[in-house]
């Protein structure tokens, strides 16, 4: 067969496209829900999985959410999913820095560029930070923060990590600060480094707009852990223990989902309408990221 396949009204379609597999990933925002908005159906849809014994992960690139505030999210839309359920990004950060990094204390606190979804998951791993949502650094820099910063009378010495998630609060002042950690030795690291922000029908800067500046400043790339990052489908598989080839990865984002499950050896990868990416993008003669299948939105695998 040649190119991706198209379930929406192809009921034998299907059926057997969801037989395949008995673990699913799911996307969030563009796939069950846009912002505030739940998609048709969409509840219907993860109880017909449910029922079908299929294992159920969420996996958001959002990293402003802890998997508390998704799970309160999930409740208020109606569908059913379990705060274990949820993979976020800035969980993704989390465990790497707390079972793969194994940093040995004092030297083990991380400056966070970020909102509080990504202090309440470093807290969760018992990871010490600093930054953050502290409202003292939101406020603009000042003649002396300059001399304060060049002689780290401003610095915590316990820092070691550098993370960015995104910031609706960034300063000059948190910048100069992430600056000077990463050119004393600290480990730059993204929860996730999308372009752009899909809401309210439009684009606004997405968390790669966060590192950014930092990455210019240092000329330094950060280490990323949301999708496509094999380091988050690491994670997810230690922590869920399954096939790869019996798993599908459903998203609205070639460059993000469809990426990271292709990259990830899955057994399929469906692309959802409902979001960012057009169907022309993966149809086009020469597309680099072709799902396995899609679908005009998600409740279409109801038939
Ligand atoms: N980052 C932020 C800050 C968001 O608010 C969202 C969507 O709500 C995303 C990323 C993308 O999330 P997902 O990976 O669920 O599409
Ligand atoms: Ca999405």
């Amino acid at each position: 067969a040649s190119g991706p396949q198209y379930l929406t009204g192809n009921k034998p379609g299907l059926d057997a496209f969801i037989d395949q597999f008995d673990v699913f990933l799911f996307d969030c925002d563009g796939v069950l829900w846009s912002g505030d908005h739940l998609f048709p159906r969409i509840p219907e849809t993860i109880r017909m999985l449910r029922e079908k014994k299929k294992q159920l992960v969420f996996v958001t690139n959002n990293s402003t959410k802890s998997r508390s505030d998704y799970k309160k999210k999930f409740d208020s839309m109606g569908i059913e999913a379990y705060e274990d359920e949820v993979f976020g990004s800035s969980y993704s950060a989390a465990i790497y820095i707390s079972r793969i990094m194994k940093l040995q204390a004092p030297k083990n606190k991380v400056f966070v560029l970020g909102e509080s979804g990504v202090e309440q998951e470093l807290d969760s791993e018992k990871v010490p930070h600093c930054g953050g949502t502290d409202p003292q650094l939101r406020r603009e820099m000042m003649p002396e923060d300059f001399k304060n910063v060049a002689n780290g009378s401003l610095l915590d010495d316990d820092v070691a990590v550098v993370l960015t998630g995104l910031d609706y609060h960034p300063s000059y002042l948190k910048y100069a600060l992430a600056m000077a950690y990463v050119r004393r030795g600290a480990k730059f690291l993204a929860t996730n480094v999308d372009s752009t922000l899909p809401s309210a029908g439009s684009l606004f800067p997405g968390a790669g707009s966060t590192s950014a500046p930092l990455i210019t400043a240092t000329g330094q790339e950060p280490l990323a852990l949301g999708k496509p990052s094999q380091a988050m489908m690491d994670a997810i598989e230690g922590k869920f223990q399954f096939d790869r080839k019996k798993a599908c990865m459903i998203g609205d984002r070639l460059n993000t989902d469809i990426e990271f499950g292709i990259k990830g050896g899955l057994g399929g990868t469906l692309c959802v309408l409902t979001g960012v990416s057009k169907k022309e993008e993966f149809l086009a003669a020469g597309a680099e990221v072709v799902p396995s299948a899609y679908v005009d939105q998600l409740g279409d695998l109801l038939g």
